[in-house]
């Protein structure tokens, strides 16, 4: 089975895909976490065959071999990453390898384009929202800083998400909404879950 998650940019697909592929039994895979490795490859001079992207268990990204997760959540990544993500080449590189990974095991993946480009077919898509403020919010208590800088760099990214001519954000049209404002991880967990069992349900019948 195939999970797409696709969102703006702190909407909270990363908690909820990690919950719910640990609810279920199946790999979390954060492709945005594939593009941030991808701008830190870019840093350290790799070319992308060399940089070798690897996704583990619980969501854990390699770069040739080394365990790079924990380097990835920074201010200059969120940029560095969104500005690679509008080379086609990275993402054709990076949506191979995706592809690759739901051919083998069960997913639930992340990102902007994984319900639209990505997995077209998957059996259950989500499109995450919250209001650009709460996310804000919500990334600032993750990891410090001015709120009207979070606010304004989230933006940013959104607009260059969104607007790029290569695979942009937006909902693939079969996406089940999910407006998480206001709404704690356990709810929205609570809530997708339904989703998938009501589906798995359908397929049974
Ligand atoms: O989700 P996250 O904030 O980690 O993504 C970092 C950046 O990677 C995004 O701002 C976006 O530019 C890019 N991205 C993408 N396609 C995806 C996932 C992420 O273009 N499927």
């Amino acid at each position: 089975m195939k999970i797409a998650i696709d969102g703006p940019a702190a909407s909270g697909k990363s908690t909820l895909a990690h919950r719910l592929a640990e609810a279920l039994g199946f790999l979390f895979v954060p492709t945005g976490a594939m593009y941030r490795a991808a701008a830190l490859a870019r840093i350290r001079g790799l070319s992308l065959d060399a940089a070798q992207i690897t996704v583990h268990r619980g969501g854990r990204i390699h770069l040739q071999g080394e365990d790079v997760t924990d380097r990835l959540s920074s201010p200059e990544l969120d940029r560095m990453s969104s500005q690679v993500a509008v080379d086609p080449e990275v993402r054709s590189h990076l949506v191979s390898l995706q592809r690759a990974v739901a051919e083998t095991t069960d997913v639930v993946m992340e990102g902007r384009d994984i319900g639209t480009v990505v997995l077209p077919d998957a059996e259950v898509k989500f499109y995450m929202w919250a209001e650009p403020q709460e996310r804000a919010l919500r990334r600032q208590q993750e990891r410090g800083g001015a709120l009207e800088e979070v606010l304004a760099a989230i933006m940013q990214r959104d607009e260059r998400d969104s607007t790029r001519s290569a695979s942009p954000l937006r909902p693939a049209g079969d996406a089940h909404v999910l407006d998480t404002t206001g709404m704690t991880p356990e709810q929205t967990l609570a809530a997708a879950l339904r989703v998938v069992e009501e589906r798995r349900a359908h397929e049974t019948r």
